[in-house]
Order: C-alpha cells, then structure tokens, then sequence
C-alpha cells in the first residue's frame, strides 16, 4: 500500500508559528494546479502499489475549488491502482468551509475533512494570527459533522495566553462534537518565524513548561475517558478512525509527495524533496523536469527515525532492531535505555520498549537520549 501528498503552496494570511512553506502571494496560484497535476503524471511510475491514502496539505487546499479536486483524482485513477476503501482528505480552514463547499467536496471524492480549528478562544486565534474566529471554527465543525462521517479536528495547547481552565474549555468544547479524529499539537517556536521574532523582542511570554505537560496530561486523560485511541503522541482516534495517511508515514510506507516543497519516500531508504520555491517549480515541471534532491538514509538515520516513531506510537521491538540493524545495535539501545527504566520513564512491554504514561510528555526528550550518532 502506499499514499499520494500534495502540497498546494498557497495561504491567504501567515500564522506567526508557521514554518511550512507557502506564499500569501496571488500570483500563480492557477498555474500550480496545473503543475502539480502534471508531476503527478511525471512520477506515474515511481508507485507500484495500491493507494491507499490521497492527502491535500500546504499551506491551506481548501482555497481550492472543489473541481481541483475532482480533476485530481481522476488523475491519480489513471496512474495508479486504487485500494477499494481509499481516504482521501483534505486540511482545511475553517473560514474556507460552508455547507455547500462541503457538499461539493464530497462530490469531488474527498472523504476526509481536516480541520485546522486551533483554538475556540478568539484571543488565542489572534495571537497566532489565523485567519478565523471562534464561532467560524464551531461553525466549520458543525458543518462538516453533517456532510462527512469521517473528519479530524486540529488543536493547539501551549499557547502564550492559555491556562489550565481555557484548555479544559476548549477540549470541553471539542469533545461535545464527538469529533471521530483530533490532532493535537504543543505550539513550537521555529527558527525564522513571526513568533521566534516576537518572542525574542519580549512581545511574547511562552508558556511555562509545567503548564504545558499539564495542559498534554489533560488532553489524554479527557480524550481516553472519551474513548479515543491515543494511536500516536499527538493524534487520537476512535476505533476505525485512524488516520490512513499518519499511520502509512509511522509505518514507513511508500509515498509520494508532489508541489513546491514536498517530501517523497520509497519505502526502503531513499528519501526525496520538491524545491521550496514556486516559481522554480513551475519552471522546471514545466520544461519537464523534477525538482528534487535526492537523499539514501544511513543505518543509524533509519535507526533514529524507528525509535522516535516507535517511541510516539506502539513502541519499539528489540526483534526487529536485531533484524534490521544487528546485535551492535541492541547492545547500544539497551545501554541507553538503563537510566529511563532506572526511573520508570521506559518499561518493557514483553520485547516491545513503551514510555510509561506519566512519562508521555516527555518522549522526543527520551527518543533522542536513544539516538546512535554515527552509522
Ligand atoms: S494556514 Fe496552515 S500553512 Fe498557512 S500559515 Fe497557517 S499554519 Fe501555515
């Protein structure tokens, strides 16, 4: 199995935390809809196997019409083989959604909404710089919960002006959607953004850290009361709800990720990337060319990536470790890990090493402790 990404580089405002790539700029935005859909045809080859997951990502997809979509994947029904129960989602913002937009999507054959709500705090939203308001979030959702069975809510926590009770309302408020699908991330402050600038001028007070465990304790804790799968770190699902797309990335799965700035994955060890620059993309798809660099991951690069992604979801097997990386490989993981189970951070699970629950929050922390420098 194996899934297609595309990334349309478009947003109509910048949020300050953000480090994707995209442009506010208009200007060849009509252009790109064809670039992509011409990649797309370029790379035909490159997947044998049946798609299982469509995902349209950017920057923000939803400023697309919904007859993109339909023309896309009518395409991706011409190149490739399709897996019967194929997801195909799309991330949107909530201002971009109404309930006719909606039900031309689904007409289009996306079948998965993805919606980028955040926050219900309209103080919250505006330090971030997003584009909507709280009640175009709740309206975004209710619509969507009409139109689509499956759909996904984003939302951050450790945002500058919350606290432990603005958190429990805005998981409250969530939960009385029953949405089937959360993804919840810690607002991170990246190099080069809006934030790092505002931060480092004082303009904006971080978090404290203790508040934002306790903000991610209570996130789990309410949703698994809920019933929702805690399937990785920050993403939680009902049974049959999971994220196709997430779990073939965490499962190493073949993709292929077309548009400016796109990632692509063989399934093996060759790892790709599309140029961040939209208009050196549509120049050089245009004269037929694919704008990618080209990477072979080492051993202990795919070793590293195994244990954070082990880590986040079901854990890490010492069998497969030996498999795939031999014996120097376990000698050095279980010399690692002494210290995490000195203090219970880790445990062993049979032959699968987990993170304990009150250890939860810290798992890229211990990942990393787990890392093996050099090949
Ligand atoms: S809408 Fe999404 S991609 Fe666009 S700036 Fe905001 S976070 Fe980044």
């Amino acid at each position: 199995m194996a899934g297609i990404y595309f990334h349309y580089p478009f947003c109509s405002q910048a949020c300050n935390y953000c480090n994707f790539h995209f442009s506010t700029q208009t200007k060849y935005r009509q252009e790109m809809q064809q670039a992509m859909i011409t990649e797309l045809y370029l790379r035909k080859s490159e997947l044998v196997n049946p798609i299982e997951s469509i995902y349209f990502g950017g920057g923000s997809p939803s400023l697309l019409p919904p007859s993109f979509f339909y023309k896309t994947i009518k395409s991706v029904k011409n190149y490739f083989e399709l897996s019967n129960n194929i997801e195909v989602t799309l991330e949107a913002n909530p201002n971009d959604l109404s309930l006719k937009n909606l039900k031309d999507l689904k007409k289009s054959g996306v079948n998965r909404i993805s919606i980028g709500v955040q926050s219900f705090e309209d103080n919250e939203l505006k330090m971030m710089n997003r584009i909507h308001n709280a009640n175009q979030g709740l309206k975004a959702i209710e619509w969507t919960s009409k139109v689509f069975d499956n759909f996904s809510v984003d939302l951050i926590y450790g945002l500058p002006q919350s606290n432990i009770s603005s958190w429990a309302h805005n998981l409250d408020v969530l939960i009385s959607f029953k949405p089937p699908h959360i993804s919840s991330y810690a607002l991170t402050v990246e190099p080069k953004t809006l934030l790092s600038y505002q931060v480092e001028k004082g303009e904006v007070k971080l978090l404290d850290e203790e508040t934002v465990k306790f903000q991610y304790d209570l996130l789990i804790s309410r949703l698994e009361k809920e019933s929702y799968i805690n399937y990785e770190f920050s993403n939680f699902g009902k049974f049959g709800f999971h994220s196709v797309n997430n779990s073939n990335y965490w499962s190493g799965k073949p993709y292929l990720g077309i548009g400016p700035s796109a990632h692509s994955f063989d399934g093996h060890r060759l790892r790709s990337w599309n140029i961040s620059n939209n208009l050196k993309y549509l120049k050089l798809i245009e004269k037929g060319y694919l704008p990618q660099t080209k990477e072979v991951l080492k051993d202990n690069e795919v070793f590293n990536e195994y244990v954070m992604i082990g880590l986040r979801t079901n854990g890490v097997e010492i069998r497969r470790v030996n498999d795939s990386f031999g014996s120097n490989y376990v000698v050095f993981l279980e010399k690692q890990v002494k210290k995490h189970l000195l203090s219970r951070s880790l445990f062993w699970d049979g032959d699968v090493l987990k993170v304990s629950k009150h250890a939860r929050f810290l798992t890229d922390g211990i990942a990393s402790d787990l890392f093996m420098l050099r090949s």
